[in-house]
């Protein structure tokens, strides 16, 4: 054991000799790696999605972004067919009065559009919008470069990646 600790203390001295001195670089802290601002995106982690231009979808073209189409069986109207209460008078023929079902109007409700007169658009499922494939919808997109995180470990620029100065 003494024998032992005796040619590590000359090891030591041999190699204090032979290599230069150094010490932990402190800007780094040994690491050899700082973080820094990822150059790709500027520190944001993400960019503005270019396809949507960051609104994460577009105007749906098919009912310029009403959500909703015109009902193409009553034009509109919310109304289809005859009335079949009435016979399409729109009178009750026992009483005289209005024809409650078709609101005087003779006709039926449509059975497209349940009398709305217009349906939910098909082109954008009734949102108006159409989400952006690109970003699903976010506006935006993750920086590959940092995983979103706006910053990224680079070589300590103060011991060029080593962890230790030279003096
Ligand atoms: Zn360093
Ligand atoms: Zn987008
Ligand atoms: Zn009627
Ligand atoms: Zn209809
Ligand atoms: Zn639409
Ligand atoms: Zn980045």
């Amino acid at each position: 054991m003494k024998h032992f600790l005796f040619i590590s203390f000359l090891l030591l001295l041999v190699s204090c000799k032979s290599t230069p001195k150094f010490m932990q670089c402190d800007n780094c802290d040994g690491e050899g790696e700082v973080i820094a601002e990822c150059d790709e995106c500027e520190g944001y982690g993400y960019f503005k999605c270019y396809v949507c231009n960051g609104y994460g979808g577009h105007k749906c073209g098919t009912c310029s972004g009403n959500g909703r189409l015109r009902c193409n069986l009553c034009y509109g109207t919310g109304r289809n067919g005859q009335c079949i209460h009435c016979s399409g008078t729109g009178y009750d023929d026992s009483s005289g009065f209005t024809c409650i079902f078709c609101d005087g109007t003779g006709k039926s409700e449509c059975s497209m559009c349940y009398g709305r007169g217009y349906n939910k658009c098909y082109g954008c499922n009734g949102n108006g919008i159409i989400e952006c494939d690109k970003c699903n919808g976010y506006g935006k997109l993750v920086c590959q470069e940092c995983d979103g995180e706006g910053k990224v470990k680079v070589e300590c620029p103060d011991c060029e990646g080593s962890g230790r100065k030279f003096f």
